[in-house]
This record gives structure tokens, C-alpha cells and sequence, in this order.
């Protein structure tokens, strides 16, 4: 696939490419939110209807010369053009290169500065069960981009009875094991029409979030409700862009 949309934030000087499509299947999917896709597995995002070439993409990127750029989905590393365009953000614009959110199935990336991964579970079954794919992939490709000194970012959706306390408790520990610094949010679940998931109280998203900071000082959280979620710009400027090029 390829990037379908570019939005540029003037604010903070940054630019998005938005990728449509998944190589993971997790039930709980908020992209799903937008789509009227709910009951379907997975990503289920409807195509766009055109695809930017990469011509278009440098075009729109020159006329505003962000100094950072960052890469999105569904998932990024889908596009078949994404190293092409992190080579190019980086040398030919100077800017700050970032996935903004990765399964982290393609981790590291030539001239990629950071990554922000969303882990999905800690138990090997459980990652089975939510993706499609081995839990090891993950969390190796996590540790060796740190290693070669990316600048790392973590999130986990916490689901109350299903990707519960223990689940996130594994996967900071790892994390904290790497570097007690590093960024970790905690999502709460936002409710999905369909799926048979419930959003977690007040009560326990404080009870999850003392977890996270015995472990990694580092982290904040979101508990938003479906509409909420449905309108990020009125609770986050970095959420009021532009689209400068794409559907
Ligand atoms: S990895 Fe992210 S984009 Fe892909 S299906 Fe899971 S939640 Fe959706």
C-alpha cells in the first residue's frame, strides 16, 4: 500500500503521512471507530479511493518544509514507499523522522529517529490471539531499535478482563529493563460498537497507572469515551491540522 493523505500541524511545525491498512488484526481496533466497519476483524478501514504517488508526497512536503515528520497509519510500515520517504524527510528536508504509531513489525529503519509502539500484550497466547503474529517479533525489533539509539516511545491498551494488569505489567517491566526513561501511555479502552470489551473505570485506570509509574516514571494515560475519541482536535492542538495533499 501507500500513504493516502499528508497533514501538516503549523503549530508544532509537523508534517503526517497517513497509511491505510494493518498487518495485525486486533479486535479492538479504534480506527474502526470512523469506518461503520465495527463488527469486522481487525483494521477494517474502507480504501481510499487514490493513493498519493511519490512525487505528490515530496511536492506537498517541500511547499512546507516541516521539521518533522512523522509517519502514521493504520499501519506505516505498509507502505511500500515509507524508507524511501524517511530517507528523504531526513537528508533532503533535515527533519526529525518518527513513527507516531507502529505495531513495530519493521523495526529499526534506516534514518528513522524515533518510534512510538503499541504493544499489544505480554503472554505469548494472548499477542497470538489479538494479531496474528509472534509476541517475540515485537519485542525484539523494540529492543534492538533502542539499541541502536532510536528514540523510543511505548503504549498498551488496557481492556479490563482481557488485556488486563498482569498483561501490562509484563510488557513494562521489559521496557524498564531497557531504559526506566523511556515514554509509556496507557490507552483505555475506548468502547467499539460490537466487540464485547468495556471500558475500564476512573478507579481502575489510577490503579493501572500507579502499576506503569512503579516501573517507568514516564507515563501518562488517555481514557476517552467513542465520542470523545471521535474528536481529538477539541481536546489536543496537536490534533488541528491541514491536509496539504491527498483524500
Ligand atoms: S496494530 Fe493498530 S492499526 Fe493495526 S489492527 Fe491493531 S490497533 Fe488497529
Amino acid at each position: 500500500m501507500a500513504f493516502y493523505r499528508i497533514t501538516y500541524n503549523e503549530k508544532y511545525d509537523f508534517a503526517t503521512l497517513h497509511n491505510w491498512g494493518c498487518t495485525f488484526r486486533c479486535p479492538y481496533c479504534s480506527y474502526k471507530l470512523r469506518s461503520g466497519a465495527e463488527g469486522r476483524p481487525g483494521f477494517a478501514v474502507p480504501k481510499p479511493e487514490k493513493f498519493l504517488t511519490v512525487d505528490e508526497q515530496k511536492k506537498a512536503l517541500l511547499e512546507v518544509k516541516p521539521s518533522k515528520v512523522y509517519f502514521m497509519g493504520g499501519e506505516p510500515t505498509v507502505a511500500t514507499e515509507l524508507e524511501e520517504m524517511i530517507v528523504f524527510a531526513k537528508k533532503e528536508l533535515g527533519a526529525e523522522t518518527k513513527l507516531g504509531h507502529t505495531n513495530g513489525c519493521k523495526l529499526p529503519l534506516r534514518c528513522l529517529d524515533g518510534a512510538n509502539v503499541g504493544f499489544k500484550a505480554w503472554s505469548e497466547e494472548l499477542h497470538l490471539q489479538i494479531t496474528g503474529k509472534p509476541k517475540s517479533l515485537i519485542y525484539d525489533n523494540f529492543r534492538n531499535a533502542f539499541e541502536v539509539g532510536m528514540k523510543m516511545a511505548a503504549n498498551m491498551v488496557y481492556i479490563p478482563g482481557f488485556v488486563d494488569l498482569d498483561e501490562l505489567e509484563g510488557c513494562v517491566k521489559f521496557i524498564a529493563a531497557l531504559d526506566k526513561n523511556i515514554p509509556f501511555h496507557i490507552d483505555g479502552y475506548i468502547p467499539i460498537p460490537g466487540q464485547p470489551y468495556r471500558r475500564p473505570s476512573d478507579e481502575e485506570m489510577g490503579r493501572a497507572e500507579s502499576l506503569v509509574k512503579s516501573y517507568l516514571p514516564n507515563c501518562r494515560y488517555s481514557h476517552l469515551t467513542s465520542e470523545e475519541a471521535l474528536d481529538l482536535s477539541a481536546r489536543d492542538d496537536r490534533f488541528r491540522v491541514k491536509r496539504i495533499a491527498g483524500v
